[in-house]
């Protein structure tokens, strides 16, 4: 039994290995909601036109790298435009064991200053949440952005951009392999989702999933803190503080 699933992997690697050598860099792999039965009147994969997910053909080929030879890779990135006005690179910070990584949408002005990522007010606010609204220190959770350079004047990173550096979100999520992701506002959740339209609103408070090789991460998206600086109404703090409250209480069933 034990030497069919050997050779069974072996196989799957040896395919893996010629698709790359065909130039295939990614496979789709099926994703499924895992909304319960409880929250069965929620929005479906189906009704929020969510496509299945990519996996790269690296992260099943080599072992996950570690962070460090993750941000030694990233260098002195210039893989997208990104690089032309950046300050600094915001790789990401935090506990590299933790169970819980925060992914947001990429780094405002005083992260570009100060190369670390959620540090302005909508980093306080964020802590906050981490720390008021979960009971958990900053430190023991990891944070970290779709893209690793600020794009000017704060907008929303570009799809070629996400593309860009994409790999280096995977490469960070494979090493530290969290139970539960969070995801901060729409783009950060319609990237590891893979999907476009996506509205967050709709589906913050709802459970899904993000494939590693090793694994499925459970993966809530909630509103950016940003957005919380602009609108922080009552019935949004309720919901942000709900969307925290289903993660502490997966991680403490973990
Ligand atoms: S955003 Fe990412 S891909 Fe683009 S230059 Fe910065 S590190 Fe490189």
């Amino acid at each position: 039994m034990n030497n069919d699933i050997s050779e069974a992997i072996e196989g799957l690697k040896r395919y893996l290995g010629y698709l790359k050598t065909m130039g295939i860099n990614e496979i789709p792999v099926e994703q499924q909601s895992v909304v319960s039965s409880q929250w069965s009147e929620k929005p479906t994969l189906q009704t929020l036109n969510l496509k299945p997910q990519i996996m790269n053909t690296d992260s099943i080929i080599s072992p996950p790298s570690s962070l460090e030879e993750i941000q030694k890779e990233i260098g002195d990135c210039r893989r997208c435009k990104l690089w032309h006005t950046r300050k600094n690179i915001v790789f990401g910070s935090g506990n590299p064991k933790t169970e819980l990584v925060f992914v947001g949408e990429g780094p405002g002005e005083d992260e570009d200053i100060q190369g670390l990522p959620f540090v302005g007010r909508a980093g306080q606010k964020l802590t906050e949440i981490i720390e008021k609204g979960m009971g958990f220190k900053r430190k023991d959770v990891y944070i970290c952005n779709i893209v690793k350079c600020r794009p000017p004047g704060n907008r929303e990173p570009e799809p070629d951009e996400v593309a860009a550096c994409r790999p280096f979100l995977e490469k960070q999520i494979a090493a530290i392999k969290p139970k539960v992701i969070v995801t901060l506002g729409r783009p950060a959740t319609a990237t590891l989702l893979n999907s476009k339209k996506i509205t967050i609103s709709k589906i913050r408070g709802v459970w899904h999933e993000y494939s590693i090789s090793t694994g499925i991460i459970k993966l809530m998206p909630t509103y950016h803190p940003a957005y919380l600086l602009r609108n922080y109404t009552p019935e949004v703090r309720r919901q942000v503080y709900e969307d925290v409250k289903k993660v502490r209480e997966e991680l403490k069933k973990i």
